[in-house]
């Protein structure tokens, strides 16, 4: 029977797990049990970094800055972290609703508990959210949001 894909449950994924190429070194991280776990519903990629800076790009990191976390770019130094926020409310604002997140593990974007947060001195004191994961633990709140490794 047909269904129409307004039916369809709505889940946002990292657009790298999706296979889109859009990571800071122009590879994607694609993972097929991603894509089958979810094949009935209406997948939406989301990806903020690629659109703000291009692909391939220079890595930014989670950096702690005077008790907040910011986001920097490695080697130039520049605070990132109004463009990306604005990127990924205006992302939000634009998908209000899920029925689930999956995100990429490890990303100073899309990290959720496994992003490494950094000093001033650019060394890790700890593991958190990347700047999306935060924002979407904010703002989606009774979304069932994963990291990638945990199970579908
Ligand atoms: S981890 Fe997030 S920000 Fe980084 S490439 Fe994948 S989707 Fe884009």
């Amino acid at each position: 029977m047909w269904r129409s894909s307004l039916s369809k449950p709505k889940v946002i994924i990292s657009a790298c797990l999706l296979g889109h190429l859009c990571r800071y070194d122009g590879k994607t991280k694609k993972t097929t049990e991603i894509a089958d776990a979810f094949k009935d519903y209406e997948i939406v990629p989301f990806c903020p970094e690629a659109p703000l800076f291009g692909t391939p790009r220079e890595r930014i990191s989670v950096v702690e800055i005077d008790g907040k976390n910011h986001i920097i770019t490695d080697k130039t130094n520049k605070n990132v972290t109004k463009l990306l926020r604005d990127e990924i409310n205006s992302f939000i604002d634009k998908n209000p609703h899920a029925t689930k997140i999956v995100l990429k593990s490890k990303s100073p974007s899309c990290g959720i508990g496994t992003t490494p947060i950094l000093n001033e001195k650019k060394e890790k004191i700890s593991m958190g959210n990347g700047i999306a994961g935060d924002i979407f633990l904010n703002r989606y709140k009774n979304v069932t949001i994963i990291d990638e490794n945990e199970s579908l």
